[in-house]
């Protein structure tokens, strides 16, 4: 630990430059160019390879440095984009920092065991989730393991996630006068009014933990006129992907059950990226927790399992993946992501002291799983028994 340590000390200027300058200048999902182009320069000073522009996303690249053996593969994770009119107030600008760090401080164990290490930066993932496209083109199949870390208001494990699916429902009926020709029309917000009812009623037998809230997008143009066209948004969420997809199948059943008995026809489309399930890694992030506590972060971290979703879900659905949460608010629990006060945090001494040893936690994990196959068995063990959990 004492010679990552070390070695991240020294980078910690260029970390600290890094962090700042996507600080100083944030960009929305999908044109951040800069911070890619940042990222890109230092990873490859430091011999990486860069390849900018993965699975035909503009923003997204992947850094690679090899060691002269074959090994595992372990890739840090970076998120970059920021918040229209926040800023960095989600702190992606310290996801680069940690990931791009701890890629550099892993080559000395690359080197002595072989393997490789990767920096896998998706953008976007405030808007449509980036890391789903790059998940599509298997870019994270090659990996035996994944690991990133966000900051927040206070130390946190890495927990699990809802899988998610946005759902859209069209439905196509025919205008007409409301009050003089009434039955030349069909109403398509009858189809909507129909589906709300029928997925209320759905509610009664799912389990428990699913969530499903929507709203009507669309529902007429003027009370007088029949609508011809209605739309309905959804989101479906539940503890694992292989649960939602049934939960989503009788949910479409609603909306088809609601054309049928109003006479519309509908369309039903994912409005945005479904994301799978966070199936969190115990086995890594056990020992990542326990390097933090080694450093002196204070016993009793809470494990962050959530009900909202994210778009490292699906990539903890191709290898074992940890996301943990580190305090860039000098312990002050009172700033909150996503609010005015925590770009500042972002390029705090408390905030990067904190980002540091959350990168050295990292480091020291992946360390372990490129020396130790006994660890990387367990990971990979736990990976596959969660992947059939249903
Ligand atoms: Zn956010
Ligand atoms: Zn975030």
């Amino acid at each position: 630990m004492e010679k990552i340590r070390e070695r991240l000390d020294a980078l910690r200027p260029e970390i600290v430059a890094m962090v700042k300058d996507m600080h100083d200048h944030p960009e929305l999902g999908h044109q951040e160019f800069h911070a890619m182009e940042l990222q890109a320069a230092l990873l490859e000073k430091y011999g990486f390879t860069v390849e900018k522009g993965v699975a035909d996303v503009k923003t997204a690249y992947i850094a690679k440095y090899k060691g002269a053996k074959d090994g595992p593969k372990i890739g840090y994770l970076a998120e970059y984009d920021a918040l229209p009119g926040l800023g960095h107030a989600c702190g992606h600008n310290m996801i680069s920092g940690v990931a791009c760090g701890a890629a550099i401080a892993l080559k000395d164990a690359v080197d002595q065991y072989g393997g490789e290490v990767w920096v896998v930066g998706a953008p976007a993932e405030e808007t449509d989730g980036g890391k789903v496209y790059l998940v599509k083109a298997g870019c994270y199949d090659p990996l035996d393991a994944a690991l990133m870390a966000h900051p927040a208001e206070c130390w946190g494990t890495s927990g699990n996630m809802y899988a998610i699916e946005p759902l859209q429902f069209e439905f196509f009926g025919k205008s007409a006068h409301a009050a003089a020709f009434p039955e030349d029309g069909i109403n398509a917000l009858d189809g909507v009014l129909q589906l709300f009812t029928a997925v209320n009623a759905l509610r009664e037998h799912l389990r428990d933990s699913v969530r499903i809230h929507g709203i009507v997008k669309h529902g007429g143009e003027a009370a007088n006129i029949v609508p011809e066209y209605a739309c309905a948004q959804f989101y479906a969420r539940a503890e694992s992907t292989n649960y939602l997809r049934e939960v989503v199948e009788k949910v479409k059943r609603c909306g088809e059950g609601a054309a049928a008995c109003t006479g519309t026809t509908v369309k039903i489309t994912n409005f945005e990226n479904p994301y799978d399930n966070m199936m969190s890694n115990d086995t890594m992030s056990d020992r990542a927790t326990s390097y933090l506590y080694a450093m002196g972060v204070p016993k009793g971290m809470k494990r962050v399992d959530s009900s909202g979703s994210s778009d490292v879900g699906s990539v903890s659905q191709k290898c074992p993946t940890i996301h943990s949460w580190f305090c860039a608010t000098d312990g002050d629990d009172s700033i909150k992501v996503h609010t005015p006060d925590f770009p500042p945090c972002t390029i705090s001494e408390a905030g990067t002291e904190a980002m540091m040893i959350q990168t050295a936690a990292l480091v020291k994990t992946g360390e372990d799983l490129l020396s130790d196959p006994e660890f990387l068995a367990a990971a990979t063990a736990e990976y596959e028994r969660k992947l059939k959990e249903v």
